[in-house]
């Protein structure tokens, strides 16, 4: 019979302990000391107060505990004594049938991370879905993990064991986290489609309009129909556009009545090259979730959700960043119809063999007209470490990053790198990597600004020739357009004084520049409300990435919701992840959203 969370709540303390037994291996005093917090008002409430309880513990009580593991594949298995939890996990992973050769690699590597460490490496070998990760996804991660420095992978064990104990508590109170595990499943099916040349390695790549795209675009297309989406459509950029109506429920429809407005949301399918699977598509899978469950519920809201696929954020194939959202707001710059991709295709070429109207005027028709429109929520992965470190499955974004970019080159004198003493130099590497260090010691200075200089490159270098040239590109951000203002402005100072001394010179081309988009107060209090209600602490963060919701925050109110990245929040790389489990909760606190407004929107 599985526990509820009434009897947890309710029981003696003992009896309560008895129920969590064995969550963390041969260590219920983490269950136990967390059980003085209650009652719980969730799972997920009672999953972070273990987290909280191991965390005030201390280093000491950490190490043991990761000691108390059995290796993986190890021994204990191979003798038949480890707990029943364990043996149940390593067999679902497939390491109690390994082959001799997998069995000997898998003992180097303990071996090896054992003496690296001094601790055992602890991976929830269950996995994001719960269903149990391959043996070669699990010897991949032990070697990768294996270069980490010490303190990372002690944290990186500690996040698994609560990975694993969430796992064990959801089998103990029969929870499956069936929307997310929907959600989680449509990722996979939509990873199907990538890019030539990216599906033979096994990596993920959909740029604008290529086959793989158009076949995403025709999948998001046919799947919001299918689950009870009254319209879907693709749009004259290649946005899928899906419309949940507003009304009574069942027909007739509409009227979605006068002044019925529409909520949008939404998120991007494209990818980056050899990208993650959550990135964007989270954001439109989440929404999907909760209109399928309002159709299955055969319920209507008094407005209509509109969920938009777009076409084009991340600037692949066609230096046209956000065209799928600039759309929306009337924000399409008119020369990138004529924009050549890397064979020469323009951009227009690519719309007319896609099938769609490739002029200008269709796309300034896609424009929306605010009026009509509640305001614009967004749900992204995070892509970065913090909600992971604090082992939080959501995050409210208070505001994302205004930024500004820069490409440059500094002119120096290419000389001989034998005869030119240091004193005569004019190196034109040296003055780039000088201004790198007082970028990044400018920005640290900040807190929560940020400055990268991702680009450097001596065109013709040679190993015997002082850097006469050296090109670069500055990536500056922070929370607000003024601090991003200061920022720049010393960093560019900065330059001109090492230019200056150096005796080289510089050009300076400003490529991008973007507002801060801080979160309309009003929808940041409805996430906030949605997030408590789940029982989840509440963490507020700003976004450093650019997002779609930065283009629609031009003409409506906007708040987005962050949902936890595994791996250290990595992004814009296939170790990109996030568990069924976090995306259940973000289901849910999006269903929770959509509650809100229809309280304060009564037909
Ligand atoms: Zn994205």
């Amino acid at each position: 019979m599985p526990i509820t969370l009434d009897q947890l709540n309710t029981a003696p303390l003992p009896e309560a302990a008895q129920m969590l037994d064995g969550l963390y291996e041969h260590s219920p005093w983490i269950a136990e000391q967390a059980l003085e917090h209650r009652p719980f008002a969730s799972l997920a409430a009672l999953k972070h107060t273990m987290v909280r309880v191991l965390d005030a513990a201390g280093v000491e009580p950490q190490l043991a505990l990761i000691r108390a593991h059995p290796e993986l594949a190890g021994k204990a298995m191979v003798s038949q004594s480890l707990t029943a939890e364990s043996t149940h996990e390593q067999t679902k992973a497939g390491l109690t049938h390994c082959t001799p050769e997998e069995f000997a690699h898998i003992q180097r590597l303990n071996a090896d991370y054992n003496n690296k460490f001094g601790f055992p490496f602890i991976l929830a070998v269950r996995g994001p879905r719960g269903t149990g990760l391959t043996k070669a996804q699990i010897i991949a991660t032990f070697e990768r993990r294996l270069h980490h420095p010490v303190d990372f992978e002690r944290a990186e064990c500690l996040r698994n064991i609560h990975r694993i104990a969430e796992i064990r508590l959801n089998d103990k109170f029969g929870f499956e986290p069936t929307l997310g595990n929907a959600v989680w499943d449509w990722h996979e099916d939509l990873a199907r489609h990538t890019d030539p040349g990216y599906a033979e390695l096994g990596q993920l790549t959909v740029t604008y309009l290529t086959e793989a795209h158009r076949a995403c675009a025709a999948q998001l297309q046919r799947q919001m129909l299918a689950i009870g989406f009254d319209e879907a459509h693709i749009d004259a950029v290649g946005n899928v556009v899906g419309v949940y109506h507003a009304g009574p429920h069942p027909n007739p429809l509409p009227p979605a009545g006068e002044g019925a407005k529409t909520l949008l949301t939404g998120s991007h399918y494209d990818t980056v090259r050899n990208g993650g699977k959550y990135d964007g598509r989270l954001g439109i899978f989440v929404p999907m979730a909760c209109v399928q469950q309002l159709h299955t519920e055969r319920r209507r809201l008094p407005f209509a959700i509109e969920v938009v696929g777009f076409a084009e954020e991340e600037g692949q194939r066609y230096k046209a960043t956000f065209l799928g959202s600039g759309a929306l707001t009337g924000h399409v710059n008119p020369t990138w119809l004529d924009q050549q991709d890397a064979d020469g295709i323009t951009m227009r070429a690519a719309m007319q063999h896609a099938g769609l109207p490739a002029t200008l005027e269709a796309v300034a028709a896609l424009q929306r007209d605010p009026a009509k429109y509640l305001g614009f929520v967004e749900v992204h992965i995070e892509q970065g470490p913090v909600l992971c470190e604090l082992d939080l499955p959501l995050g409210i974004v208070t505001s994302i990053n205004a930024s500004v970019r820069y490409l440059g080159e500094v002119i120096g004198m290419a000389s001989h790198a034998g005869t030119t003493p240091m004193d005569r130099r004019r190196d034109a590497a040296c003055a780039v990597a000088e201004l790198a260090l007082y970028a990044e010691q400018r920005a640290a200075a900040d807190g929560d600004s940020v400055a990268t200089i991702g680009m450097l490159l001596v065109p013709n270098g040679s190993i015997n020739v002082v850097p006469g040239r050296c090109s670069f590109s500055l990536d500056l951000r922070a929370p607000s357009d003024a601090q991003r203002d200061a920022l720049a402005q010393d960093v560019l100072a900065k330059l001109a004084e090492i230019c200056e001394r150096r005796g080289v010179r510089h050009t300076l081309e400003e490529t991008m520049r973007a507002a801060a988009a801080p979160s309309a107060p009003a929808w940041q209090a409805r996430w906030e409300a949605a997030v408590a209600a789940l029982g989840v602490p509440l963490h507020l963060l700003s976004s450093g990435a650019g997002h779609d919701a930065m283009k629609l925050h031009e003409v409506m109110p906007q708040a987005m919701l962050f949902v936890r990245g595994q791996n250290s929040g990595i992004s814009h790389n296939p170790l990109e992840s996030t568990t069924s489990d976090d995306m259940d909760l973000c289901v849910r606190a999006f269903a929770h959203l959509l509650e809100q407004l229809a309280a304060e929107h009564p037909n």
